[in-house]
């Protein structure tokens, strides 16, 4: 049947729409097209190339199954080609899959059944193993090639770089998904909000984003994981007889399976799994998944059913599910005040189901993102809820504006206290400055007690709330100073609740100061932060007297991180609460502390060259002993360079950036501890 003239121009149009967002998508990491209106699209294009083959060009879209090739990675050949699945929206589409296999193989569909898993929404990643040693890793790309990114492969932690057991194939690659679960990708937006930074909008773009990093240290540093579910040999042929022995296999291997994986004999039982998955499991996994993939477990069956020309297995399906996300109005955007006095805008959204829960609000991040998804009070939005992760909006829908929706503004007060707000330099954050906002206080209180601060037992947000009100306490150093029978007038404080919270408080006393130290709130100090610098430094006073280089200079001590402790540290408010604490029997010191007053604390050393009477351990031992870290680059955080005969290119580095270069004989003498 020769197609009409509409169709071909409709084809032409989507070919066109698809190829522009695959563009954003992969290339950009800046999608505008929903994945469910990529989908519909892609499906209707490929419906009509399969009922008009000749309308098939080589530039499809349905033709490529994933990224094109960037050119800031080698590329690298797959074993086998990588195929993509065709996707089952509804259970008729999964009954239609079933008539199609058993057209070709009859009632043999029958022994061996299918298996099910979950449809990871991750980024697909080849791994290639030989004799059991990983020895790359390749993104998907085109299905032919993909880019080689061993380098930040190697760096994700669930990964085997050698197969466990005996068994491992001569050459063989793994196939399955690279994700990030839900907990690492908030705590990583928060981190990246502290630090100014843009957000990600969901976790595949993340993982993808980090998997095509150019340097692997930031990959290692983002909380990437994997799973495998398939596995193919230069042959083509699997190391397994069915695609459920496989995922055993690849289990006993070292390789991680993901769970709720499933044996169904006919597509009945399939869309009885898909239907607990989808409104049961999916909430508790704490990871992303877009549905479930269906294949013909029998390998021999498979072969016998073979593959379509657009690359897609004729043995396999994905069960597509709804996605978490709705479209409701934004009423209005408020601004909550954190511990930290940053402003918070949330969204104040028409009550609307998102997969399965109820969602009023949602988190906005901060005025940035509002301008830059030009979010509008009254707009349509599209709001995404994925397992326990606080519902987030994603943008606006324009098409359904009706011009009565207005822009939306920081205020340009504090809405606890009416005092101005401040911004600070390229931060994107707007701050209330004054440290006696109520709603400062209030979230400042919550997070003194919280289980990773000083973990107050019993100091609850509505107890502190009722001390507030009470006018009890001001800051946290009042706490201490509360007694049981001021609690006992209180409303809801009997003899023995009075007592065992101010048991509670006095207790905290003694906890080390690296929870002191995350609990006092300074801004971007998070918990592991905290735990660096009060090891490194050992005591409060020593982190008080620290150059803010000098905390720089501490590993996994940014520079935002430095300046922030050294603002705290100089404010003579925040010098007062100290002091106050102090006077309360607060501990300042930190057991299991490195060093905490050598003579090289908080400095980074470079050894090069060859050194004359010194081995280069214990150099580094020498330096180590009196505080001083000794690392293998030449950097504007190194506090100097020691530099032996021939010292090369480092020596020139330091010389270029104007580090203090020293000798054997100065080593010595600086590492010598006084009196000693
Ligand atoms: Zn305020």
């Amino acid at each position: 049947m020769r197609p009409d003239p509409s169709t071909t121009q409709r084809a032409a149009a989507l070919r066109s729409l698809l190829s522009r967002a695959q563009h954003e998508y992969y290339v950009l990491d800046r999608p505008t097209m929903s994945d469910v209106d990529y989908d519909t699209l892609f499906r209707e294009l490929q419906a009509i190339e399969r009922e008009h083959p000749t309308l098939q060009t080589a530039d499809s879209p349905t033709r490529r199954v994933g990224a094109p090739v960037q050119s800031a990675f080698r590329t690298r050949r797959h074993l086998v080609r990588m195929l993509s699945l065709d996707n089952a929206f509804d259970d008729a589409e999964l009954g239609a899959f079933e008539q199609s296999v058993e057209r070709v193989v009859g009632d043999a569909v029958h022994r061996q059944g299918y298996t099910v898993e979950l449809k990871i929404d991750g980024a697909a990643i080849a791994l290639t193993y030989r004799d059991g040693v990983l020895e790359a890793g390749t993104t998907r790309g085109d299905g032919t090639e993909g880019e080689d990114v061993t380098a930040n492969i190697r760096t994700i932690g669930c990964i085997p770089l050698r197969l466990l057991g005996e068994a491992a194939p001569a050459l063989m690659e793994i196939r399955g998904e690279v994700y990030m679960p839900f907990a690492g990708f908030e705590q990583m937006n928060e981190t990246r909000v502290a630090a100014g930074e843009p957000v990600f909008v969901n976790p595949r773009n993340a993982a993808a984003g980090a998997l095509r990093q150019l340097d692997p240290s930031i990959t290692a540093q983002r909380p990437l994981r994997f799973f495998g579910y398939a596995a193919v040999l230069p042959d083509g042929t699997a190391p397994a007889k069915t695609q459920w022995e496989l995922l055993d296999q690849l289990d006993l291997w070292g390789v991680p399976v993901a769970p709720h994986r499933a044996r169904c004999r006919t597509m009945g039982e399939v869309a009885t799994w898909a239907q607990t998955v989808e409104h049961e499991t999916r909430a508790q996994l704490g990871f992303a998944i877009d549905g479930g993939v269906v294949k013909l477990n029998d390998m021999a069956l498979q072969d016998e059913l073979g593959i379509r020309s657009d690359r897609t297995p004729r043995w396999a399906i994905a069960r597509k599910f709804a996605p978490d996300m709705a479209v409701t109005r934004l009423q209005r955007i408020d601004v909550s005040v954190g511990r930290t006095g940053v402003l918070t805008p949330f969204a104040v959204l028409e009550p609307v189901d998102v997969g399965g829960a109820t969602v009023t609000y949602a988190s906005l991040h901060n005025a940035d993102q509002i301008a830059k998804k030009d979010l509008r009070e009254g707009d349509y939005v599209q709001v995404v809820r994925a397992g326990d992760v606080i519902p987030y909006v994603l943008g606006p829908v324009p098409e359904r504006r009706t011009g009565s929706e207005t822009a939306w503004t920081m205020p340009t007060q504090c809405p606890r206290c009416d005092r101005a707000v401040q911004r600070y330099g390229d931060d994107v954050a707007t701050y209330c400055a004054n440290v006696a906002c109520p709603g400062r206080l209030l979230e400042g209180l919550v997070h003194f007690a919280s289980k990773d601060a000083l973990d107050i037992d019993g100091l609850s947000y509505a107890r502190i709330q009722q001390l507030l009100e009470a006018g009890l306490i001001h800051d946290v150093a009042d706490l201490f100073d509360v007694t049981a029978a001021q609690l006992q007038a209180l409303d809801r404080f009997g003899q023995k609740s009075a007592d065992s919270l101010v048991a509670a408080i006095a207790a905290a006393k003694q906890q080390p100061l690296s929870r002191l130290l995350f609990g006092l709130g300074i801004r971007h100090v998070g918990a592991q932060a905290a735990q660096l610098l009060a090891k490194q430094f050992g005591h409060l006073d020593a982190i008080i007297a620290a150059t803010p280089e000098q905390l720089g200079a501490v590993r996994g001590i940014g520079d935002i991180i430095a300046s922030s402790v050294a603002t705290y540290c100089a404010d003579p408010t925040s010098r007062a609460l100290i002091e106050r604490l102090r006077a309360r029997g607060v501990r300042f010191d930190e057991p299991n502390a490195v060093q905490a007053d050598g003579p090289l604390t908080g400095a980074t050393v470079v050894l090069t060259g060859s050194l004359s009477t010194l081995s280069r351990g214990d150099a580094s031992a020498l330096i180590e002993a009196a505080g001083g870290r000794v690392t293998s680059s030449v950097s504007r955080k190194t506090t100097f360079v020691v530099a032996g005969e021939e010292a090369g290119s480092k020596l020139e580095k330091a010389v270029e950036l104007g580090i203090e270069v020293i000798d054997e004989a100065e080593l010595i003498r600086r590492t010598r501890r006084p009196g000693g």
